[in-house]
């Protein structure tokens, strides 16, 4: 069996929700456990929701609500064209506002709003637009089934960050979601939504859908996690910066993770941990584009694949060089400078040292002079606008180090007009990380996404 996740924007209206239907479609001969988020923006919207209830102002919570229920309905509209099944969706529809209501009435009346409350209030965008799916594959004729992920998805009990229970799902979902899969039926369920052992409304954090989909996956043991959503997969550079940027076929998750931490907007693997572990492969893919292969993320790639196979760049960051004071111990000196760092939770991306002089790549914070004032006893400061530009691939550093390959004076040729600080290798040995003048960050990516073969 295959489970198929989709973002808010593949269900943002009919016409999307009409193309995930016949995505499915297509694939039913792989058993599809379909997940949904839901319709682009409304959790957004029920955030605010929250802060009206807690200002009092009613009138704004009835536009929202009244908003949200007018969309939801045109979108059951649009897809469901039998009158009574429309009607009966319709109405599911208007029970759930309703609920949502009340709900924020309680919240007005008693000026606060727990933990526990906020996760029922968020579970309402899931709970609306997967109404409308389920049904929307009946009407087009497939069988399917509505499961209530919070039937399956059990959590402990911190409501809005709530951590799945493994061995409970499993169980779980053997029961409710195995024997609707068995007879070929398609079964969806709500991403995000979970609930603990009292059976009280959780969910699993801010874009926690593809974490949904991976401990459904982990649990049902998927042969694939296909996380369906708005980009055809992992490019080899923001396509913004490189037009010629291409879908990157295959990855591992290692690699994906590098490429989110120097900035790439890529599935990160801890957002699909459960899927990780057991080694279940995930293939990002876009719903606008279905025929487009997407990014297959794997714990292992193919080794002969080397070279670089993706480039991305963070920009914001600050290079701080530090020069040691006279007399001042080197360890000394180093512990005041990570010390302080932590105690201003400065993100670090890279340092280089010497005898006497330490410099570190660090994130663009307003704290940062207080920071430098901190360390001055230790050592004198100096700071620049930079940029790191990221360009990686399995088995990157060993591939540019291997005597017969030209990959290292192939980077030092591109880079050389762009007067770079330095160039460094990822711990990993994933990426080379080039620290280089913010203003020229976008040419050095374009000149480096000119290597890639
Ligand atoms: N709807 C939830 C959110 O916007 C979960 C998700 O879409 O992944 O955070
Ligand atoms: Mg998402």
């Amino acid at each position: 069996m295959i489970v198929m996740k989709f973002g808010g924007t593949s269900v943002q209206n009919a016409d999307a929700m009409q193309q995930v239907i016949a995505i499915v479609a297509e694939r039913k001969g792989r058993t599809p456990l379909v997940v949904a988020s839901a319709c682009a923006g409304v959790t957004n919207q029920l955030v605010e929701l929250e802060e009206l209830a807690l200002t009092q102002r009613r009138k704004d919570i009835a536009s929202s609500i009244a908003a949200l229920r007018v969309r939801h309905h045109d979108i059951c509209k649009d897809l469901i064209s039998q009158q009574e099944q429309q009607t009966s969706v319709h109405s599911n529809i208007d029970e759930l506002c309703d609920e949502l209501e009340r709900l924020c009435e309680g919240i007005t009346l008693l000026k606060e709003c727990t933990p526990r409350s906020r996760a029922i209030l968020l579970s309402f965008g899931e709970r609306l637009s997967n109404e409308i799916l389920s049904a929307g594959f009946i009407s087009a004729g497939h069988n399917a089934v509505l499961v209530d992920a919070r039937s399956v998805l059990r959590t402990d009990s911190i409501f809005e960050q709530a951590t799945a229970q493994m061995r409970d799902v499993t169980s779980l979902a053997e029961q409710y979601f195995l024997p609707h899969l068995r007879v070929g039926n398609i079964v969806c369920t709500q991403g995000f939504i979970g609930s603990n052992s009292k059976g009280q409304t959780t969910v699993l954090g801010r874009g926690g859908s593809d974490l949904s989909a991976a401990i459904f996956g982990a649990a049902l043991h998927a042969e694939e996690i296909q996380i369906w959503t708005d980009v055809s997969g992992v490019f080899t550079a923001d396509p913004r910066v490189a037009p010629d940027a291409r879908t990157v076929p295959e990855m591992s998750f290692e690699e994906a993770g590098e490429l989110a931490y120097f900035g790439a907007k890529v599935l990160h693997p801890d957002t699909v941990r459960p899927a990780v572990e057991k080694c279940i492969p995930v293939r990002v893919l876009n719903t606008f584009k279905p025929e487009n292969i997407g990014t297959l993320l794997t714990p292992n790639v193919d080794q002969t694949s080397l070279g670089i196979r993706s480039v991305t760049m963070k920009k914001g960051c600050v290079l701080l060089r530090f020069r040691f004071k006279p007399m001042v111990e080197k360890m000394a000196a180093l512990e005041r400078i990570y010390v302080t760092l932590f105690k201003y939770a400065i993100q670090v991306f890279s340092s280089e040292g010497a005898e006497r002089h330490y410099s570190i790549v660090v994130a663009q914070s307003s704290v940062l002079s207080a920071v430098i004032a901190d360390i001055q006893s230790v050592a004198e400061c100096s700071h620049t606008q930079v940029s790191i530009v990221c360009a990686a691939g399995a088995n990157l550093v060993v591939h540019a180090y291997t005597p017969d390959k030209t990959l290292l004076p192939q980077i030092a040729a591109a880079i050389q007009p762009f007067g770079a600080y330095s160039v460094q290798q990822s711990a990993n040995s994933m990426a080379l990380l080039i620290v280089l003048p913010e203003t020229a960050s976008n040419e050095a990516v374009r000149a480096i996404h000119s290597l890639i073969v």
